[in-house]
């Protein structure tokens, strides 16, 4: 009912934001610009556009970003670090500027195997700390966020410091790697604060649409797939219609568990498909009438 939508109204006032990956080819740019244009309902503050580690998506990703922002839509470039040097990456920041560029998603990325010289940087903090220093406060400044820890963290105290640092060196605001147990976000949260660190952290939400693909890629994040998820997927083998059923009420819920908690929005992993961000933010009443 009436009162019910304007409940939903007052009770998620959030952000929303959606993520792509660069396609690969001029068609591939076509299909993401309407898949793009489907996500309008969600009326998305930014969509941003990975970064291949060791700058492998650079062309593509300015591309994206270029077509984006041509579309008078605040397209914020992710930007990765490991195996840059200074000049390399003050180029791609003026050409950003130059762009119109407001927001960069900043990042340390992973060392590709076999690459010898990691270059300038050793950490997401000195990156932004670079910006901050070459370009002022020019870009808004998005970070990531391991509510389940990074996977190569020694100990989840130092990560939780290591986080506080690249606030401290200028970041604005943090998205978190994707994750289906809300008491790990809840408890980051908590941690942070006690740390003095105040900016918003929004969730990454991650449909499920396909489990094997998303069993393989969790493994490699640090995402724990909860037991009795991953039991249940499991189960439905090969019927993808089922797996797909079963992960909107999942994901929806876990959205809705977040937002009432006070989360500042939320950020889909669209993984360049409209259909399941958009079954899910309906669902959640976040849909433009
Ligand atoms: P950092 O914050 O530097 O942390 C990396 C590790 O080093 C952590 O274990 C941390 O505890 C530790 N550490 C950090 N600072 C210090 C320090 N000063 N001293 C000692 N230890 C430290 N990857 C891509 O290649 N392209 C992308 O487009 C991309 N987009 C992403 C978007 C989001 C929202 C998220 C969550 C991740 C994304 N990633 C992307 C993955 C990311 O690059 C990897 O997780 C990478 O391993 C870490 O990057 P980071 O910026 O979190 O690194």
């Amino acid at each position: 009912g009436d009162s019910e939508s304007m409940d939903t109204q007052r009770r998620y006032p959030q952000v929303c934001s959606c993520e792509f990956f660069p396609p690969h080819s001029e068609d591939g740019l076509q299909k993401l610009l309407v898949t793009s244009a489907e996500l309008d309902a969600l009326r998305p503050a930014f969509r941003s556009v990975t970064y291949g580690a060791g700058g492998s998506t650079r062309e593509r990703t300015f591309v994206t970003v270029t077509a984006l922002g041509g579309l008078g839509i605040d397209a914020a470039p992710h930007l990765t670090c490991v195996g840059s040097t200074r000049a390399g990456i003050a180029e791609i920041l003026e050409e950003y500027r130059v762009q119109g560029v407001r927001r960069i998603v900043a990042l340390r990325g992973d060392v590709p195997s076999g690459m010898r010289d990691i270059g300038d940087f050793r950490y997401a903090n000195e990156l932004i700390e670079f910006i901050r220093a070459s370009t002022g406060e020019h870009f808004h400044l998005e970070i990531a966020a391991y509510p389940e820890y990074h996977p190569q963290s020694s100990r989840p105290e130092r990560d939780l410091d290591n986080f506080a640092r690249k606030v401290q060196a200028g970041a604005n605001s943090a998205i978190t790697q994707y994750f289906y147990n809300a008491d790990a976000y809840f408890h980051f949260i908590d941690e942070i604060e006690a740390r003095g660190v105040d900016i918003p952290v929004v969730p990454g939400i991650m449909p499920i649409t396909n489990f094997t693909q998303l069993a393989r890629f969790s493994d490699a994040c640090g995402t724990e797939i909860p037991r009795w998820m991953r039991r249940q997927l499991e189960a439905y083998g090969e019927d993808r219609d089922a797996i797909r059923a079963f992960g909107l009420d999942v994901v929806t819920a876990l959205c809705e568990r977040l937002l009432a908690a006070g989360a500042p929005g939320l950020h889909f992993y669209t993984m360049n498909q409209s259909g399941p961000t958009l079954e899910i933010a309906s669902r959640l009443g976040l849909l433009q009438a």
